[in-house]
């Protein structure tokens, strides 16, 4: 365990998803780089590995999940039970730290894990909540509590959020919701509204209307401090190993030529899916890199349900890799284009990268945040349908047609302005500072 450092020891608790990992280890990171000693609380499955992050201390709770949990899209009923599971163990924990140290500055906790802000009252500890999507999505919270018509309404009127359709996501998300998720909901809710303070993985020009919105429903001050990944660069959290090949094959590829494609850690579909998008790559003539995870086709150990002479028709066009270190693709010159399924994490790392996107959301905020990157900042095409002509036409009109050229004039201007919120001034970086200052002042 860390000596306490001069700013104070801060205790970070974190959810078994690697688009949470990342970011919480992120901020770690930061916070670490700014004085303070840092101790992660992580569920035993997909634990980081702690050797990658010397600076850290890392101690694990029992979750009683099991790996099969983890992939299932029913992100409200695994929160339920993540809760359930971890709240003893994690008050336990938190206590004996609090015992150790004498003192813990604030506890920061990935707004999943959302029992960690009434262990942090009850222990009279400022409880911080990281939100690791859009801060848009804040905006879901108060709205399905209360099923307030009028206000959700009223809070629609701006431009911004009218082209996103909240409305149309919000009917979507109320539709049939289980008990489960009406409880995650409220749960939700309520540790936002008594949290000392909110931190977002975003930019505020990114987000800006949103931002103003989710600021008159939330009491607690909000740090717009991203793209985290660009303030802790070094930081390697991937759960699956890396395949640096797909760098070396990049290498022998022309300009912006490469289409890159990959649907994050959790997105699956069906096998005759995976063979469309197969041969709607095949028919692109456009070289790409695809991450084929294990499990990205159900019912699928790994690539066996590629169609039959799918790789001897591409050939070294195609690269296929399982896990591909995401950050280094995107900015590789060879790459012109990504194909996603919108997460917020790749998401935030394409646009610092300039690069285009291809959006085809599977579930969740994933649907928000293509409508955000088709719509609002206009730097991506929506394709919805997996079938083979659509994929061919959509890869084309990206990576070949004049309107892809727009498309990435707009989002290499989106680069510039996140290179511009990160400098001496900019909003990320103005937040960083003011979010310390409270910590320590707390
Ligand atoms: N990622 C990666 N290699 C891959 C695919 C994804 O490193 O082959 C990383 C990616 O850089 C991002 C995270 O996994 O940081 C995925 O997070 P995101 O929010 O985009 O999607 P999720 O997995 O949560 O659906």
């Amino acid at each position: 365990m860390e000596k306490q450092r001069k700013s104070g020891h801060l205790v970070l608790v974190t959810v078994p998803f690697q688009g949470h990992i990342t970011p919480m280890l992120q901020l770690a990171t930061i916070l670490h780089s700014k004085g303070f000693s840092i101790t992660i609380i992580h569920t035993e499955l997909n634990s980081p590995n702690p050797s990658n992050h010397p600076e850290i201390t890392f101690v694990s709770i029992p979750d009683k999940l099991t790996k099969s949990q983890l992939s299932d899209t029913d992100v409200a009923g695994l929160t339920l039970i993540l809760n359930k599971n971890c709240a003893a163990p994690l008050q336990k924990c938190i206590k004996k730290l609090l015992h150790s140290y004498g003192h813990i500055a604030a506890v920061l906790y990935d707004t999943l894990m959302y029992c960690a802000q009434t262990i942090a009252d009850n222990l009279r500890l400022p409880g911080i909540t990281l939100r690791t999507c859009s801060a848009t999505t804040l905006l879901f919270f108060p709205v399905f509590s209360q099923l307030d018509e009028k206000d959700f309404i009223s809070g629609i009127e701006s431009p911004e959020l009218r082209v996103l359709q909240l409305q149309r996501f919000r009917a979507l998300l109320s539709q049939n919701p289980t008990e489960a998720t009406m409880e995650t909901r409220v749960a939700f809710t309520n540790v936002v509204r008594s949290s000392s303070a909110i931190i977002v993985n975003s930019m505020e020009f990114l987000e800006q209307e949103a931002l103003s919105k989710v600021k008159k429903y939330f009491p607690a001050p909000i740090f717009t401090i991203g793209p985290l990944h660009k303030l802790a660069p070094t930081v390697c959290s991937s759960l699956l190993n890396e395949d640096e090949k797909c760098i070396l094959w990049l290498d022998k590829q022309s300009p912006e030529s490469v289409i890159y494609v990959s649907f994050g850690s959790i997105a699956s579909m069906d096998r005759q899916e995976l063979v469309e998008t197969a041969w709607g790559l095949a028919n692109s003539k456009q070289p790409f890199l695809w991450v084929v995870r294990p499990g990205l086709a159900r019912g699928s150990e790994w690539d066996e349900s590629l169609p039959n002479g799918f790789r001897e028709s591409v050939g070294e066009r195609g690269c296929i890799v399982k896990w591909a270190p995401q950050k280094q693709v995107l900015a590789h010159v060879s790459v012109g284009g990504f194909w996603s399924h919108g997460g917020w994490n790749s998401t935030i790392e394409s646009i610092c990268e300039g690069v285009p996107m291809i959006c085809k959301p599977f579930f969740g905020d994933q649907h928000v945040n293509s409508s955000y990157i088709c719509r609002v900042w206009n730097i991506g095409l929506e394709l919805h349908e997996l079938e083979r002509g659509n994929i061919e036409k959509t890869i084309k009109r990206l990576m070949v047609d004049m309107e892809g050229n727009e498309i990435r004039k707009r989002a290499m201007d989106l680069k510039e302005k996140a290179a511009l919120s990160l400098m001496e001034g900019g909003s990320s970086s103005s937040s960083l500072y003011d979010l310390t200052n409270q910590i320590s002042s707390a």
